[in-house]
Protein backbone atom coordinates (compact mmCIF):
# COMPACT_ATOMS: atom_id res chain seq x y z
CA UNK A 1 0.00 0.00 0.00
CA UNK A 2 1.60 3.24 -1.29
CA UNK A 3 2.00 5.69 1.44
CA UNK A 4 -0.10 9.26 0.79
CA UNK A 5 0.80 12.50 1.48
CA UNK A 6 -1.18 14.88 3.26
CA UNK A 7 -0.58 18.12 2.83
CA UNK A 8 -1.78 21.51 3.73
CA UNK A 9 -2.34 23.21 0.49
CA UNK A 10 -3.96 22.80 -2.36
CA UNK A 11 -1.58 22.32 -6.18
CA UNK A 12 -4.29 23.20 -7.61
CA UNK A 13 -5.89 26.43 -8.38
CA UNK A 14 -9.29 27.36 -8.09
CA UNK A 15 -11.54 30.04 -9.99
CA UNK A 16 -11.34 33.15 -8.57
CA UNK A 17 -15.17 33.10 -8.20
CA UNK A 18 -14.77 30.08 -5.62
CA UNK A 19 -16.50 31.48 -2.04
CA UNK A 20 -13.93 29.56 -0.23
CA UNK A 21 -10.50 28.57 -1.47
CA UNK A 22 -9.30 24.87 -1.23
CA UNK A 23 -5.95 25.80 0.83
CA UNK A 24 -8.29 27.07 3.25
CA UNK A 25 -10.44 24.07 3.24
CA UNK A 26 -7.88 21.76 3.67
CA UNK A 27 -6.03 23.75 6.49
CA UNK A 28 -9.65 23.03 8.15
CA UNK A 29 -9.93 19.31 6.89
CA UNK A 30 -6.29 17.73 6.02
CA UNK A 31 -7.77 15.62 3.18
CA UNK A 32 -5.92 14.42 0.66
CA UNK A 33 -4.47 15.24 -2.87
CA UNK A 34 -4.65 12.92 -5.35
CA UNK A 35 -1.20 11.51 -6.92
CA UNK A 36 -2.02 13.59 -10.27
CA UNK A 37 -2.15 16.83 -7.62
CA UNK A 38 1.17 15.59 -5.91
CA UNK A 39 3.18 15.45 -8.78
CA UNK A 40 2.01 18.18 -10.61
CA UNK A 41 -0.07 16.64 -12.92
CA UNK A 42 2.85 14.03 -14.54
CA UNK A 43 1.34 10.99 -12.95
CA UNK A 44 -2.29 9.78 -12.45
CA UNK A 45 -3.42 8.27 -9.13
CA UNK A 46 -3.42 4.03 -9.04
CA UNK A 47 -6.04 2.00 -7.78
CA UNK A 48 -4.61 1.45 -4.25
CA UNK A 49 -4.34 5.03 -3.49
CA UNK A 50 -8.00 5.48 -4.85
CA UNK A 51 -9.16 2.88 -2.49
CA UNK A 52 -7.08 4.70 0.44
CA UNK A 53 -8.13 8.44 -0.45
CA UNK A 54 -11.46 6.88 -0.59
CA UNK A 55 -11.54 5.39 3.07
CA UNK A 56 -10.47 8.69 4.53
CA UNK A 57 -13.26 10.39 2.95
CA UNK A 58 -15.56 7.89 4.35
CA UNK A 59 -14.01 8.44 7.96
CA UNK A 60 -13.13 11.60 8.06
CA UNK A 61 -16.47 13.39 6.42
CA UNK A 62 -19.54 12.39 8.16
CA UNK A 63 -21.97 13.02 4.51
CA UNK A 64 -19.92 10.39 2.01
CA UNK A 65 -20.31 6.44 2.33
CA UNK A 66 -18.07 3.90 0.90
CA UNK A 67 -19.32 0.49 -0.47
CA UNK A 68 -18.55 -1.33 -3.42
CA UNK A 69 -20.79 -2.79 -6.36
CA UNK A 70 -19.06 -5.19 -7.58
CA UNK A 71 -15.63 -7.13 -9.39
CA UNK A 72 -13.34 -6.39 -11.95
CA UNK A 73 -11.89 -9.51 -14.01
CA UNK A 74 -9.03 -9.56 -11.41
CA UNK A 75 -11.26 -9.68 -8.16
CA UNK A 76 -10.28 -5.98 -7.35
CA UNK A 77 -13.68 -4.52 -5.55
CA UNK A 78 -15.56 -1.65 -7.31
CA UNK A 79 -15.40 1.39 -5.39
CA UNK A 80 -18.84 3.51 -4.79
CA UNK A 81 -19.20 6.39 -2.77
CA UNK A 82 -22.51 7.49 -1.97
CA UNK A 83 -23.08 11.46 -1.21
CA UNK A 84 -26.26 12.64 0.42
CA UNK A 85 -27.90 9.50 2.14
CA UNK A 86 -27.50 8.25 5.58
CA UNK A 87 -25.73 5.16 4.48
CA UNK A 88 -24.51 3.58 1.10
CA UNK A 89 -27.05 1.18 0.78
CA UNK A 90 -29.13 1.13 -2.25
CA UNK A 91 -32.20 0.96 -0.07
CA UNK A 92 -31.27 3.85 2.16
CA UNK A 93 -29.89 5.72 -1.50
CA UNK A 94 -33.87 5.06 -2.74
CA UNK A 95 -35.79 6.08 0.51
CA UNK A 96 -33.99 9.21 0.45
CA UNK A 97 -36.59 10.04 -2.72
CA UNK A 98 -33.85 12.49 -3.68
CA UNK A 99 -32.35 12.63 -7.64
CA UNK A 100 -29.95 10.39 -7.91
CA UNK A 101 -26.54 11.21 -9.72
CA UNK A 102 -24.04 8.18 -10.95
CA UNK A 103 -20.83 9.36 -12.00
CA UNK A 104 -18.16 7.25 -13.34
CA UNK A 105 -14.58 7.62 -14.55
CA UNK A 106 -11.86 5.35 -15.84
CA UNK A 107 -14.01 3.36 -18.13
CA UNK A 108 -11.46 3.86 -20.83
CA UNK A 109 -8.15 3.70 -18.16
CA UNK A 110 -6.27 5.68 -20.27
CA UNK A 111 -8.77 8.86 -19.90
CA UNK A 112 -7.84 9.36 -16.38
CA UNK A 113 -9.08 12.73 -16.02
CA UNK A 114 -12.76 12.01 -15.03
CA UNK A 115 -11.22 9.80 -12.09
CA UNK A 116 -8.59 12.74 -10.73
CA UNK A 117 -11.76 15.10 -11.25
CA UNK A 118 -13.99 12.78 -9.14
CA UNK A 119 -11.34 12.37 -6.24
CA UNK A 120 -11.35 16.48 -6.29
CA UNK A 121 -14.96 17.03 -6.51
CA UNK A 122 -15.34 14.41 -3.50
CA UNK A 123 -12.73 16.73 -1.23
CA UNK A 124 -14.37 20.11 -2.27
CA UNK A 125 -17.57 18.47 -0.96
CA UNK A 126 -16.45 17.37 2.15
CA UNK A 127 -14.75 20.77 2.40
CA UNK A 128 -18.31 22.49 2.20
CA UNK A 129 -17.98 23.99 -1.44
CA UNK A 130 -21.45 22.50 -2.53
CA UNK A 131 -23.62 22.89 0.59
CA UNK A 132 -26.76 22.54 -0.97
CA UNK A 133 -26.04 19.61 -3.21
CA UNK A 134 -27.57 17.16 -0.42
CA UNK A 135 -30.74 18.70 0.00
CA UNK A 136 -31.75 17.15 -3.31
CA UNK A 137 -29.58 14.89 -4.95
CA UNK A 138 -27.82 11.80 -3.88
CA UNK A 139 -24.50 11.47 -5.31
CA UNK A 140 -23.13 7.73 -6.43
CA UNK A 141 -19.35 8.00 -7.38
CA UNK A 142 -17.30 5.43 -8.86
CA UNK A 143 -14.01 6.96 -9.37
CA UNK A 144 -12.29 3.87 -11.54
CA UNK A 145 -14.34 1.82 -13.58
CA UNK A 146 -11.66 0.15 -15.39
CA UNK A 147 -9.38 -1.02 -12.26
CA UNK A 148 -8.27 -4.02 -14.01
CA UNK A 149 -6.74 -1.14 -17.15
CA UNK A 150 -6.08 1.54 -14.93
CA UNK A 151 -3.23 -0.55 -13.22
CA UNK A 152 -1.49 -1.57 -16.71
CA UNK A 153 0.18 1.64 -16.89
CA UNK A 154 2.61 2.72 -19.66
CA UNK A 155 3.83 5.68 -21.52
CA UNK A 156 2.88 4.82 -24.48
CA UNK A 157 -0.73 4.35 -24.19
CA UNK A 158 -2.58 6.58 -26.25
CA UNK A 159 0.54 8.29 -27.63
CA UNK A 160 -0.51 11.45 -28.85
CA UNK A 161 -2.41 12.59 -26.16
CA UNK A 162 -1.05 15.48 -23.86
CA UNK A 163 0.05 13.46 -20.24
CA UNK A 164 0.14 12.26 -17.84
CA UNK A 165 3.92 12.16 -19.10
CA UNK A 166 4.44 9.49 -16.62
CA UNK A 167 2.41 7.15 -18.34
CA UNK A 168 -1.52 6.16 -17.54
CA UNK A 169 -3.70 2.96 -18.12
CA UNK A 170 -4.79 0.79 -20.98
CA UNK A 171 -8.26 1.18 -22.73
CA UNK A 172 -9.67 -2.05 -22.71
CA UNK A 173 -9.89 -4.40 -19.24
CA UNK A 174 -8.15 -7.28 -18.14
CA UNK A 175 -9.80 -9.49 -20.60
CA UNK A 176 -9.50 -7.29 -23.70
CA UNK A 177 -12.93 -5.76 -23.89
CA UNK A 178 -13.63 -2.33 -24.44
CA UNK A 179 -15.84 -1.64 -21.53
CA UNK A 180 -18.13 1.00 -23.51
CA UNK A 181 -19.58 -1.86 -25.89
CA UNK A 182 -19.97 -4.25 -23.62
CA UNK A 183 -23.80 -2.38 -22.26
CA UNK A 184 -26.08 -4.95 -24.38
CA UNK A 185 -24.28 -8.23 -24.24
CA UNK A 186 -22.52 -8.08 -21.02
CA UNK A 187 -19.43 -10.27 -21.03
CA UNK A 188 -17.43 -8.37 -18.52
CA UNK A 189 -17.98 -8.81 -14.79
CA UNK A 190 -17.51 -4.72 -14.87
CA UNK A 191 -20.61 -4.70 -17.05
CA UNK A 192 -22.34 -6.81 -15.13
CA UNK A 193 -21.62 -4.60 -12.18
CA UNK A 194 -22.71 -1.47 -13.86
CA UNK A 195 -26.44 -2.59 -15.02
CA UNK A 196 -26.54 -4.17 -11.39
CA UNK A 197 -26.22 -0.71 -10.03
CA UNK A 198 -28.67 0.59 -11.88
CA UNK A 199 -31.03 -1.94 -11.32
CA UNK A 200 -30.35 -1.81 -7.19
CA UNK A 201 -29.61 2.52 -7.00
CA UNK A 202 -31.94 3.67 -9.95
CA UNK A 203 -29.39 6.41 -10.46
CA UNK A 204 -31.79 9.05 -12.31
CA UNK A 205 -29.23 10.61 -14.32
CA UNK A 206 -25.43 8.88 -15.38
CA UNK A 207 -22.51 10.55 -16.20
CA UNK A 208 -19.61 8.73 -18.73
CA UNK A 209 -16.16 10.52 -18.08
CA UNK A 210 -13.83 10.26 -21.15
CA UNK A 211 -11.01 11.78 -22.72
CA UNK A 212 -11.43 12.31 -26.82
CA UNK A 213 -10.06 10.45 -30.05
CA UNK A 214 -9.80 13.09 -33.11
CA UNK A 215 -10.15 15.71 -34.66
CA UNK A 216 -8.33 19.09 -33.62
CA UNK A 217 -11.20 21.39 -32.61
CA UNK A 218 -10.87 24.16 -30.23
CA UNK A 219 -13.64 22.80 -27.24
CA UNK A 220 -12.33 21.82 -23.99
CA UNK A 221 -14.95 19.96 -23.74
CA UNK A 222 -17.44 17.98 -25.52
CA UNK A 223 -20.49 16.44 -24.56
CA UNK A 224 -23.26 13.58 -25.73
CA UNK A 225 -26.78 13.28 -24.64
CA UNK A 226 -28.30 9.53 -25.73
CA UNK A 227 -27.83 9.02 -28.92
CA UNK A 228 -30.44 6.18 -30.22
CA UNK A 229 -33.61 7.23 -32.25
CA UNK A 230 -35.72 5.37 -29.61
CA UNK A 231 -34.77 7.11 -26.42
CA UNK A 232 -37.68 8.67 -24.71
CA UNK A 233 -38.60 12.56 -26.55
CA UNK A 234 -38.56 14.33 -23.12
CA UNK A 235 -35.02 12.92 -22.08
CA UNK A 236 -33.69 14.19 -25.80
CA UNK A 237 -35.50 17.24 -25.43
CA UNK A 238 -34.73 18.19 -21.84
CA UNK A 239 -31.02 17.86 -22.46
CA UNK A 240 -30.44 19.55 -26.27
CA UNK A 241 -33.09 22.52 -25.57
CA UNK A 242 -32.59 23.03 -21.96
CA UNK A 243 -29.35 21.25 -19.87
CA UNK A 244 -26.94 20.95 -22.09
CA UNK A 245 -27.35 24.85 -23.22
CA UNK A 246 -27.61 26.42 -19.69
CA UNK A 247 -24.58 24.27 -18.70
CA UNK A 248 -22.56 25.69 -21.69
CA UNK A 249 -23.47 28.72 -20.88
CA UNK A 250 -22.49 28.81 -17.29
CA UNK A 251 -19.09 27.21 -18.11
CA UNK A 252 -18.50 30.10 -20.74
CA UNK A 253 -19.76 32.51 -18.01
CA UNK A 254 -17.68 31.81 -14.74
CA UNK A 255 -14.71 30.10 -16.84
CA UNK A 256 -14.56 31.67 -20.24
CA UNK A 257 -13.97 28.12 -21.84
CA UNK A 258 -15.98 26.42 -24.64
CA UNK A 259 -17.92 23.29 -24.57
CA UNK A 260 -20.28 21.44 -27.24
CA UNK A 261 -21.55 18.63 -28.55
CA UNK A 262 -19.06 15.82 -29.47
CA UNK A 263 -18.27 15.15 -32.96
CA UNK A 264 -15.66 14.67 -35.86
CA UNK A 265 -14.70 16.98 -38.83
CA UNK A 266 -15.78 14.97 -42.02
CA UNK A 267 -16.60 14.96 -44.95
CA UNK A 268 -19.89 14.51 -46.31
CA UNK A 269 -21.56 12.43 -48.76
CA UNK A 270 -21.48 15.02 -51.49
CA UNK A 271 -18.37 16.29 -50.73
CA UNK A 272 -19.07 18.69 -47.92
CA UNK A 273 -18.32 19.28 -44.43
CA UNK A 274 -19.99 17.57 -41.46
CA UNK A 275 -19.80 17.69 -37.38
CA UNK A 276 -20.59 13.79 -37.14
CA UNK A 277 -21.32 12.19 -33.29
CA UNK A 278 -20.06 8.92 -32.69
CA UNK A 279 -22.64 5.85 -32.59
CA UNK A 280 -26.44 4.99 -31.75
CA UNK A 281 -25.86 1.77 -30.38
CA UNK A 282 -26.85 1.12 -26.35
CA UNK A 283 -23.22 -0.89 -26.42
CA UNK A 284 -22.27 2.91 -25.50
CA UNK A 285 -23.20 3.34 -21.73
CA UNK A 286 -25.04 7.20 -22.46
CA UNK A 287 -27.16 5.50 -25.17
CA UNK A 288 -27.72 2.46 -23.59
CA UNK A 289 -29.09 4.71 -20.15
CA UNK A 290 -31.14 6.36 -22.87
CA UNK A 291 -32.83 3.34 -23.74
CA UNK A 292 -33.81 2.31 -19.71
CA UNK A 293 -35.82 5.72 -19.56
CA UNK A 294 -32.51 7.61 -17.56
CA UNK A 295 -30.96 10.81 -18.15
CA UNK A 296 -27.84 9.57 -19.99
CA UNK A 297 -24.43 12.01 -20.18
CA UNK A 298 -21.07 11.48 -21.94
CA UNK A 299 -18.25 13.86 -21.40
CA UNK A 300 -15.00 13.61 -23.75
CA UNK A 301 -12.10 16.14 -22.58
CA UNK A 302 -9.97 17.58 -25.56
CA UNK A 303 -7.18 15.21 -25.75
CA UNK A 304 -4.63 18.06 -26.55
CA UNK A 305 -5.15 19.95 -23.84
CA UNK A 306 -2.65 19.65 -20.65
CA UNK A 307 -3.93 16.43 -18.25
CA UNK A 308 -3.84 19.43 -15.53
CA UNK A 309 -6.48 21.27 -17.41
CA UNK A 310 -8.53 17.85 -18.69
CA UNK A 311 -8.79 17.46 -15.18
CA UNK A 312 -10.20 20.79 -14.82
CA UNK A 313 -12.37 21.25 -17.70
CA UNK A 314 -13.89 17.54 -16.07
CA UNK A 315 -14.13 18.85 -12.96
CA UNK A 316 -16.20 22.07 -13.93
CA UNK A 317 -18.49 20.15 -15.97
CA UNK A 318 -19.55 17.53 -13.27
CA UNK A 319 -19.97 20.78 -11.05
CA UNK A 320 -22.43 22.25 -13.46
CA UNK A 321 -24.25 18.86 -14.00
CA UNK A 322 -24.72 18.46 -9.99
CA UNK A 323 -25.50 22.21 -9.81
CA UNK A 324 -28.40 21.66 -12.70
CA UNK A 325 -29.81 18.47 -11.44
CA UNK A 326 -29.68 19.89 -7.79
CA UNK A 327 -31.95 22.82 -9.02
CA UNK A 328 -33.98 20.79 -10.90
CA UNK A 329 -34.16 17.68 -9.10
CA UNK A 330 -38.07 17.55 -9.58
CA UNK A 331 -38.45 17.37 -12.86
CA UNK A 332 -35.59 15.20 -13.34
CA UNK A 333 -37.71 12.69 -11.56
CA UNK A 334 -40.71 14.26 -13.44
CA UNK A 335 -39.28 13.17 -17.08
CA UNK A 336 -37.94 9.57 -15.67
CA UNK A 337 -41.50 8.88 -13.96
CA UNK A 338 -43.04 9.68 -17.63
CA UNK A 339 -40.43 7.86 -19.36
CA UNK A 340 -41.27 4.60 -17.27
CA UNK A 341 -44.77 5.38 -18.19
CA UNK A 342 -44.59 5.44 -21.52
CA UNK A 343 -46.35 2.42 -23.44
CA UNK A 344 -44.38 1.69 -26.55
CA UNK A 345 -46.03 -1.91 -27.13
CA UNK A 346 -47.89 -1.23 -31.16
CA UNK A 347 -45.54 1.68 -31.59
CA UNK A 348 -42.92 1.67 -34.93
CA UNK A 349 -39.38 1.70 -32.94
CA UNK A 350 -35.87 1.62 -35.15
CA UNK A 351 -33.96 -1.58 -35.30
CA UNK A 352 -30.93 0.35 -37.17
CA UNK A 353 -30.28 4.02 -37.82
CA UNK A 354 -28.31 6.35 -39.27
CA UNK A 355 -26.76 9.86 -38.74
CA UNK A 356 -29.77 12.57 -39.26
CA UNK A 357 -28.52 15.32 -41.53
CA UNK A 358 -29.31 18.46 -39.50
CA UNK A 359 -28.82 22.38 -40.14
CA UNK A 360 -25.52 24.28 -41.11
CA UNK A 361 -23.76 24.46 -37.54
CA UNK A 362 -20.66 26.68 -36.64
CA UNK A 363 -18.03 24.34 -35.40
CA UNK A 364 -14.79 25.76 -33.69
CA UNK A 365 -11.79 24.30 -35.06
CA UNK A 366 -8.46 23.96 -33.50
CA UNK A 367 -4.87 23.61 -33.97
CA UNK A 368 -2.08 21.81 -32.21
CA UNK A 369 1.78 21.80 -31.26
CA UNK A 370 4.01 18.78 -31.58
CA UNK A 371 6.00 18.47 -28.51
CA UNK A 372 7.81 15.79 -26.74
CA UNK A 373 7.15 13.91 -23.71
CA UNK A 374 10.62 14.10 -21.72
CA UNK A 375 10.54 10.80 -20.13
CA UNK A 376 10.32 8.87 -23.66
CA UNK A 377 11.03 10.96 -26.37
CA UNK A 378 7.43 10.71 -28.35
CA UNK A 379 5.72 12.87 -29.84
CA UNK A 380 2.11 14.48 -28.07
CA UNK A 381 0.45 17.30 -28.99
CA UNK A 382 -0.73 20.21 -27.24
CA UNK A 383 -3.57 22.64 -28.00
CA UNK A 384 -2.84 25.77 -28.99
CA UNK A 385 -5.07 28.63 -28.02
CA UNK A 386 -7.01 29.35 -31.47
CA UNK A 387 -10.41 29.02 -32.68
CA UNK A 388 -11.61 29.28 -35.99
CA UNK A 389 -15.47 29.49 -36.66
CA UNK A 390 -15.96 26.77 -39.36
CA UNK A 391 -19.40 26.47 -41.36
CA UNK A 392 -20.50 22.71 -41.63
CA UNK A 393 -24.08 19.97 -41.17
CA UNK A 394 -24.45 18.47 -38.15
CA UNK A 395 -24.82 14.91 -37.59
CA UNK A 396 -25.33 15.03 -34.15
CA UNK A 397 -28.55 12.67 -33.79
CA UNK A 398 -29.84 9.86 -35.73
CA UNK A 399 -32.83 8.63 -37.48
CA UNK A 400 -34.28 5.47 -37.95
CA UNK A 401 -33.37 3.33 -41.09
CA UNK A 402 -35.36 0.10 -40.29
CA UNK A 403 -38.40 -0.36 -37.86
CA UNK A 404 -40.20 -3.29 -36.47
CA UNK A 405 -43.57 -2.56 -34.16
CA UNK A 406 -42.93 -3.37 -30.72
CA UNK A 407 -44.91 -6.45 -29.63
CA UNK A 408 -46.74 -6.94 -26.51
CA UNK A 409 -44.11 -9.41 -25.82
CA UNK A 410 -41.49 -11.94 -26.65
CA UNK A 411 -40.73 -15.57 -25.48
CA UNK A 412 -37.51 -17.25 -25.74
CA UNK A 413 -36.78 -20.62 -25.01
CA UNK A 414 -34.83 -22.65 -22.78
CA UNK A 415 -32.68 -23.79 -25.32
CA UNK A 416 -30.91 -19.54 -25.30
CA UNK A 417 -30.18 -19.89 -21.28
CA UNK A 418 -27.45 -17.21 -22.13
CA UNK A 419 -30.15 -14.88 -23.82
CA UNK A 420 -32.93 -15.26 -20.94
CA UNK A 421 -29.66 -14.69 -17.92
CA UNK A 422 -28.80 -11.48 -19.69
CA UNK A 423 -32.14 -10.73 -20.11
CA UNK A 424 -32.60 -10.78 -16.25
CA UNK A 425 -29.56 -9.24 -15.75
CA UNK A 426 -30.13 -5.86 -17.09
CA UNK A 427 -33.51 -5.87 -15.17
CA UNK A 428 -35.82 -6.82 -17.67
CA UNK A 429 -38.69 -8.94 -15.53
CA UNK A 430 -38.98 -12.01 -16.95
CA UNK A 431 -41.40 -14.77 -16.32
CA UNK A 432 -40.39 -18.50 -16.49
CA UNK A 433 -43.40 -20.92 -17.27
CA UNK A 434 -43.09 -24.00 -15.15
CA UNK A 435 -45.02 -25.82 -17.31
CA UNK A 436 -45.13 -26.23 -21.49
CA UNK A 437 -48.39 -24.88 -22.67
CA UNK A 438 -49.74 -24.14 -26.29
CA UNK A 439 -49.65 -20.26 -27.77
CA UNK A 440 -50.43 -18.40 -30.94
CA UNK A 441 -47.84 -16.35 -31.39
CA UNK A 442 -45.55 -15.20 -34.81
CA UNK A 443 -41.61 -16.68 -35.54
CA UNK A 444 -39.31 -15.37 -37.69
CA UNK A 445 -38.27 -17.12 -40.43
CA UNK A 446 -34.35 -16.56 -41.44
CA UNK A 447 -33.95 -15.99 -45.51
CA UNK A 448 -30.37 -15.62 -44.95
CA UNK A 449 -27.94 -14.34 -42.55
CA UNK A 450 -24.11 -13.26 -42.43
CA UNK A 451 -21.41 -13.45 -40.37
CA UNK A 452 -18.94 -10.76 -39.45
CA UNK A 453 -14.94 -11.97 -41.43
CA UNK A 454 -13.18 -10.64 -38.35
CA UNK A 455 -13.89 -10.60 -34.41
CA UNK A 456 -14.78 -7.49 -32.82
CA UNK A 457 -15.25 -7.88 -28.83
CA UNK A 458 -14.38 -11.93 -29.15
CA UNK A 459 -17.60 -11.96 -30.47
CA UNK A 460 -18.61 -12.66 -34.39
CA UNK A 461 -21.83 -9.97 -35.61
CA UNK A 462 -24.20 -11.25 -36.83
CA UNK A 463 -27.04 -10.16 -39.63
CA UNK A 464 -30.14 -11.94 -40.18
CA UNK A 465 -32.72 -11.06 -43.10
CA UNK A 466 -36.07 -12.49 -42.74
CA UNK A 467 -39.93 -12.24 -41.79
CA UNK A 468 -42.55 -12.64 -38.75
CA UNK A 469 -44.74 -15.38 -39.52
CA UNK A 470 -47.60 -16.55 -37.38
CA UNK A 471 -47.43 -19.98 -35.47
CA UNK A 472 -49.05 -22.45 -33.07
CA UNK A 473 -46.65 -24.35 -31.22
CA UNK A 474 -46.12 -25.72 -27.95
CA UNK A 475 -43.90 -24.04 -25.85
CA UNK A 476 -41.52 -26.27 -23.38
CA UNK A 477 -41.57 -25.50 -19.33
CA UNK A 478 -38.78 -22.78 -18.58
CA UNK A 479 -39.67 -20.80 -21.59
CA UNK A 480 -39.36 -16.72 -20.27
CA UNK A 481 -42.13 -14.32 -21.09
CA UNK A 482 -40.50 -10.96 -21.69
CA UNK A 483 -43.01 -8.65 -21.68
CA UNK A 484 -42.68 -5.40 -23.48
CA UNK A 485 -45.27 -3.56 -21.33
CA UNK A 486 -42.88 -2.58 -18.60
CA UNK A 487 -40.46 0.15 -18.12
CA UNK A 488 -37.84 -1.40 -19.98
CA UNK A 489 -39.78 -2.25 -22.36
CA UNK A 490 -37.41 -0.04 -25.36
CA UNK A 491 -34.71 -2.34 -24.03
CA UNK A 492 -36.15 -5.47 -24.45
CA UNK A 493 -36.68 -4.42 -27.89
CA UNK A 494 -33.56 -3.54 -28.77
CA UNK A 495 -32.18 -6.74 -27.52
CA UNK A 496 -34.68 -9.22 -28.56
CA UNK A 497 -35.60 -8.42 -31.85
CA UNK A 498 -33.68 -10.38 -34.59
CA UNK A 499 -33.32 -7.49 -36.92
CA UNK A 500 -31.84 -4.91 -34.05
CA UNK A 501 -28.23 -3.67 -34.55
CA UNK A 502 -27.52 -3.96 -30.94
CA UNK A 503 -29.52 -7.15 -30.14
CA UNK A 504 -28.49 -10.57 -28.19
CA UNK A 505 -28.70 -12.00 -32.17
CA UNK A 506 -26.64 -9.45 -33.49
CA UNK A 507 -23.95 -10.29 -30.85
CA UNK A 508 -23.75 -13.71 -31.51
CA UNK A 509 -25.32 -14.73 -28.23
CA UNK A 510 -28.58 -16.81 -30.48
CA UNK A 511 -25.83 -18.73 -33.08
CA UNK A 512 -26.80 -22.32 -31.63
CA UNK A 513 -30.17 -21.73 -32.65
CA UNK A 514 -29.47 -19.90 -35.74
CA UNK A 515 -27.31 -22.38 -36.97
CA UNK A 516 -30.16 -24.77 -36.75
CA UNK A 517 -32.17 -22.86 -39.03
CA UNK A 518 -34.68 -21.54 -36.15
CA UNK A 519 -34.81 -18.32 -33.58
CA UNK A 520 -35.51 -19.23 -30.07
CA UNK A 521 -37.21 -15.62 -29.63
CA UNK A 522 -41.07 -15.77 -30.54
CA UNK A 523 -43.08 -12.54 -29.87
CA UNK A 524 -46.76 -11.83 -29.54
CA UNK A 525 -47.52 -9.20 -31.42
CA UNK A 526 -49.52 -5.77 -30.74
CA UNK A 527 -53.05 -5.83 -30.59
CA UNK A 528 -53.58 -2.78 -33.49
CA UNK A 529 -55.89 -0.07 -31.32
ZN1 LIG B 1 -13.25 6.90 -24.06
Amino acid sequence: MPRLAVLAAAAFTLSAAATRTEAQTFQENDLLLTRAERTDFRETTRYDEVMEIARLFAERSPDIHLTTFGYTMEGRALPLLVVGAPDASAAAVRATGKTRVYLQGDIHAGEVCGKEALLMLLRRYASGVYPAWADSVVLLVAPIYNADGNERIRLDNRPRQNGPIGGMGQRPNAQGLDLNRDHTKLDSPEAHAFVRLLNDYDPHVVVDLHTTNGTHHAYQLTYAPPLHPNTPVGIDRFLRVRWLPELTERIREKHGWEYYYYGNAQRTPDGGQGWYTFDHRPRFQNNYVGLRNRIGILSEAYAYLTFEDRVRATLWFVEEVVDFAAQNATRIRDITTTADRERVVGRDLATRADFLEGEQVTIRMGEVDRERNPFSGEVVLRRRDVSEPTRMTDFGAFRPTETATAPEAYYILPEAEEAIVRTEAHGITVVRYANARRVSAEQFVVDSTVVADGEFQGRRERTVWGRWEPVTLELPAGTAYVSVDQPLGRLAFTLLEPRSDDGFLAWGILDASVEKGSLPVLRVAAIRR
